[in-house]
């Protein structure tokens, strides 16, 4: 069992039913949740190694427009499935790729994607305890 963290973004709270749907439906568990809307601040710290991008101004402002809800997920190969699940960065792209992905279904653009997952262990473990704290829920 591995753990990753994934992110609704503000413009797919809305979707937030499906998506848990989904979840379950894809056979993980969800350890922990909470609905949040970050300052400035801390956004930027949260996307820290994205700072020096053309694109950085706009995914703050992007992630600041509204709550989002983090989840801790708990499955087996938990980081790479979750990502294959919800497709490419660029939700056009996730669109030509399938339908089925969560970006294609609930994401605009390169910037309004929808969801989040970490990309590696590492990342994972620094994400889930922004959010969280150190300790593992169930
Ligand atoms: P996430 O980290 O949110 O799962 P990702 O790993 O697919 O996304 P990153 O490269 O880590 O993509 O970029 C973080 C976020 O920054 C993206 O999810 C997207 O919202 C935004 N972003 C990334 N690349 C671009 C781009 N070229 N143009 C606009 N926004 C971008």
């Amino acid at each position: 069992q591995e753990r990753t963290l994934a992110i609704i973004k503000p413009d797919a709270i809305r979707n937030l039913g499906d998506i848990v749907s989904t979840i379950y439906e894809n056979g993980f568990t969800i350890a922990r949740m909470r609905m949040i809307k970050l300052s400035q601040n801390e956004i930027m710290y949260f996307y820290g190694e994205h700072k020096a991008k053309d694109f950085f101004p706009r995914l703050v402002e992007f992630m600041i427009s509204g709550p989002i809800v983090a989840i801790e997920l708990v499955g087996s190969d938990a980081i790479n499935r979750w990502r294959s699940i919800i497709g490419p960065t660029d939700s056009q792209k996730a669109k030509e790729q399938g339908s089925h992905l969560l970006r294609a279904r609930f994401g605009t653009d390169g910037t309004r994607n929808a969801l989040h997952g970490s990309d590696s262990a590492t990342s994972a473990q620094r994400e889930i305890s922004f959010f969280f704290g150190s300790k593992y829920g169930t």
